[in-house]
């Protein structure tokens, strides 16, 4: 035991019995290989002991190859889902690339439904900007629906300047559930406004946050707990890398809870 860990905490709960005692909800995750980076697991049965060994209930993920690919479709991605269903749930992966394949993915979104929990956009690594009119017909579909869309989202100079793009979305689309992945990060100024100057429809993602001494602190100051969701994007970041990251945090043990499950709760309920 760390003598840094308080006695009775959800940290000295975690290390000592392995979960926290409530249902963690992974909201960014990811499957199959890509070309960029080596995976100990990226398929989804050694994915899924992973996660039960981490005490996750549930992980959101959309899969590499939809992104990257027109061969792999999101309808496969169902088909994996439907083989865990106590686990796994899918963003379903818009490509701007392809217009028809998002309306025909789309048209299918219901039938998809309760693996399929949103959507998942990845600006940046399709090179264009999050406002162009290529994700149009997807951002509506989502915002009559209120649906959850996680966005790939980065702070800083140049290409990767996300802030801006996204206060504008987000209040253009009040029905969509904006999760801000990476939670814009290091665009400090960004991260505050974007849950300030919007009517409640957006959600600071952690994945890449827990890595970085500090950032979870500084970000419960400024928007609070109840504002910041748990991602990993896994398998790029092991779940325990994550987890440790959140519970070690000095914040509060009901910031850890609220950020870990309670605020997915309250945005999804229990059973999806
Ligand atoms: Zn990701």
């Amino acid at each position: 035991m760390s003598i840094w860990t308080k006695q009775g905490s959800l940290a000295e709960k975690f290390w000592q019995h392995g979960n926290a005692g409530f249902p963690i909800y992974d909201m960014h995750g990811h499957m199959g290989s890509h070309n960029a980076i080596y995976f100990k697991r990226a398929e989804a049965a050694e994915m899924v002991a992973h996660l039960l060994r981490a005490g996750i209930r549930r992980l959101v993920f959309s899969h590499h190859h939809v992104l990257f690919s027109a061969a792999f479709r999101n309808q496969q991605v169902w088909e994996i889902c439907r083989s865990f269903p106590d686990t796994l749930r899918m963003y379903v992966g818009i490509n701007p690339h392809y217009p028809e394949i998002i309306k025909e993915d789309l048209a299918q979104f219901e039938q998809w439904r309760p693996y399929a929990v949103g959507l998942k956009i990845l600006a940046g690594y399709h090179l264009i900007n999050v406002t162009d009119q290529r994700y149009e017909y997807a951002l509506q579909f989502a915002n009559e629906r209120r649906l959850p869309v996680l966005f790939h989202t980065w702070g800083g100079r140049g290409g990767y300047n996300d802030g801006p793009s996204m206060l504008t979305l987000a209040q253009k689309y009040p029905g969509i559930t904006f999760f801000i992945g990476h939670s814009l990060f290091g665009d400090w100024e960004y991260t505050e406004k974007i849950i300030k100057e919007t009517p409640d429809n957006c959600y600071l993602e952690l994945t890449a946050i827990p890595g970085e001494l500090g950032y979870i602190e500084r970000m419960v100051e400024l928007v609070g707990s109840t504002r910041i969701i748990y991602g990993t994007d896994m398998p790029w970041f092991d779940e325990f890398q994550g987890l440790g990251g959140v519970l070690s945090a000095k914040i509060s043990d009901t910031d850890i809870k609220n950020i870990l499950c309670d605020n997915v709760e309250r945005l999804l309920g229990q059973d999806w």
